[in-house]
């Protein structure tokens, strides 16, 4: 009987926690790592990686090819674009903070990004040119070049368990509309789980190598927080 109840303990609690009975590293969650590259354009989790695979795959049979801008982006990297935009802002003119806030339209602050996490990846559609910038919501509505692939994804990507991370949702705060962004969520929804339960985010402002660090208040973090970290389609929370 004894025997009994603890077996049923065990498979009982297996049931309950499911999928998010696991933890990853602080290292992971902030892109403090390195991931192998898996196919010749882009680095994800393999189980990601392997969801990828197949959709693509599927995609190709709809004749879409799709190409990838973005995959894992380690922290240092972020940083990399972080400080280079910063500079240039700056240069042009703009006040510290207005420089800060015109960097997190579209790019996020090193250690905040969901590209560290190996779940995320912006795609286009291959085979097309296109001028100017290539993330831009332009290619992807109204007849632009990108927008079968758009199509496609907002119909087919779910069934591969990944879905669009900034919508098109006036309520919805932080980053701005980004039809190529999508995430993977079986693993991504456990992350931010654990990033949010180990308040990760206000160890970025103490990076003295972060251009503009001084003026990462605790307030200005916890804005940037509760918009830019959680402001993402509901469905991945
Ligand atoms: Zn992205």
């Amino acid at each position: 009987m004894k025997y009994l109840t603890l077996l049923f303990l065990f498979f009982g609690t297996t049931l309950v926690l499911g999928q998010d009975n696991f933890t990853v590293a602080d290292s992971l969650l902030l892109g403090r790592y390195t991931l192998a590259a898996q196919g010749e354009d882009f680095k994800l989790q393999p189980e990601a990686a392997k969801a990828f695979t197949a959709m693509r795959k599927a995609a190709l049979n709809d004749s879409i090819r799709i190409n990838v801008v973005s995959s894992f982006r380690s922290y240092s990297s972020q940083k990399r674009i972080w400080n280079r935009k910063y500079k240039r802002f700056v240069a042009s003119g703009m006040s510290p903070t207005a420089a800060i806030e015109k960097i997190i339209e579209y790019s996020t602050l090193p250690g905040t990004s969901r590209h560290h996490w190996g779940t995320d990846i912006d795609l286009v559609l291959g085979n097309v040119e296109v001028e100017g910038d290539i993330l831009s919501e332009t290619h992807f509505h109204d007849g632009g070049a990108f927008e079968k692939l758009r199509l496609w994804l907002e119909k087919n990507a779910v069934t591969y368990g990944f879905v669009l991370v900034y919508t098109r949702d006036n309520s919805r705060k932080g980053f701005f509309y980004e039809p190529w962004h999508y995430s993977y969520a079986p693993l991504s929804k456990a992350y931010l789980k654990q990033y949010r339960e180990r308040n990760l985010i206000q160890k970025m402002a103490q990076d003295t190598s972060i251009f503009g660090h001084e003026y990462l208040s605790k307030a200005f973090m916890e804005k940037y927080y509760a918009a830019n970290v959680l402001g993402i389609n509901p469905t991945l929370k």
